[in-house]
């Protein structure tokens, strides 16, 4: 009996489309392999191991199949001059070598679920089957010569042709691999650091310092109005075309979520929010800019003004449901030059649209 979840292999822009419980970087199923960790010299080696090769945070990607292109160890490094200790490796997990092995177009296979609970149980399982894969993703040398069997490329225009879990799978890799190539030397004494176990923790050579991966939470809001029929969205100078998003900003040491979100907001657009209001909504991995968590929410607005205090926006303004509707529309279209908000892989999105469709439900 196989306790792996259902894989949705639907592209991540559809899903996170028509679902609005789900956000891009969510789903990941792989077994997250604590027990495997220990030995891995043998994953490595291992028939079942397939690995995704990055070159400077660029991931291997094939235009032609519109996926990412996962190798064998003999593909690797016995069929060229690269060896091992050459790359910074990181253990994914164990997965479906269908994930690796798909015979067809993203697009033309039906849509599935994800099921949470099966996902819960599969977590449990650390013992790949004959039809599983061990998925490791690897940091190449920035000489390494270029593929035949695609090109590297940045994560973020690709997003929108990946499937669910190939996004997932991707951005893991991405954001570890971009925490281990920033912390090479120990922040206490300065000597170089190894990693360990797969590369879930790296350690100081000298003072043993143990260094685990970072994650940086940010709080991203939906600021409601107290008439509930407009909610706030502002934009940067540097935002493609007429792009207004979600007001955001990293949580600091001793903040609550609501009390960042207060501050933030304050800040970027001078309007107060009501802290005892502050309502979550979901959240998302986002594997750049050094690894974040959105923590996604709504907020209750009881000072409405707005004043740019900090100039980080080149515009921050109320938007009634008629404007905010027509927004949303142009989101779909990512080369429309009119108003518009993020699309529907970004949480902002999945905020603005649930409150959109679904108003009585948020704060
Ligand atoms: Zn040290």
């Amino acid at each position: 009996m196989s306790l792996r979840p259902e894989v949705p292999f639907s592209s991540v822009l559809d899903y996170s489309s028509s679902n609005k419980t789900f956000q891009c970087f969510q789903g990941n199923p792989l077994n997250r392999l604590n027990i495997h960790r220990k030995t891995l010299q043998d994953l490595v080696q291992h028939s079942q191991t397939r690995f995704l090769p990055y070159r400077q945070l660029k991931v291997l990607f094939s235009q032609e199949k519109k996926q990412p292109v996962w190798l064998t160890y003999d593909k690797l490094f016995q069929q060229s001059q690269l060896t091992i200790e050459q790359c910074e490796l990181v253990v994914l997990g164990i997965g479906p070598n269908t994930i690796a092995d798909r015979p067809t177009p993203v697009t033309t296979i039906e849509p599935t679920k994800i099921d949470t609970q099966l996902l819960n149980k599969f977590l449990l399982a650390s013992e790949p089957t004959p039809d599983e894969y061990i998925y490791c993703a690897l940091a190449l040398p920035s000489t390494s010569p270029d593929s035949s069997l695609g090109s590297y490329v940045d994560l973020r225009p690709i997003l929108p042709y990946l499937s669910v879990i190939d996004a997932a799978l991707c951005g893991q890799g991405r954001a570890l691999l971009d925490w281990h190539a920033s912390y090479k030397f120990c922040g206490k004494c300065g000597s170089s650091t190894t990693s360990l176990e797969g590369g879930t923790r790296r350690k100081c050579t000298t003072c043993n310092h143990t260094i685990y991966p970072r994650t940086d939470p940010v709080c991203i809001t939906l600021v409601i109005h107290s008439d509930g029929q407009r909610v706030l969205l502002g934009r940067k100078a540097s935002f493609p075309g007429q792009v207004y998003t979600c007001l955001a900003g990293f949580i600091e040491p001793g903040e609550s979520i609501p009390e960042a979100c207060s501050r933030e907001i304050w800040e970027e657009s001078g309007v107060v929010i009501d802290t005892k209001q502050v309502q979550y909504f979901d959240s998302q991995p986002w594997p750049f800019l050094g690894g974040q968590l959105m923590i996604g929410c709504y907020a209750q607005a009881i000072d409405e003004q707005v004043a740019l205090n900090d100039s980080e926006l080149e515009d921050c303004r109320w938007f009634n449901r008629d404007e905010i509707g027509q927004m949303i529309q142009e989101s779909l279209n990512m080369t429309s030059k009119n108003l518009r908000i993020p699309p529907p892989i970004a949480i902002a999105h999945q905020l603005i649209s649930n409150w959109h469709t679904n108003t009585k439900n948020v704060v």
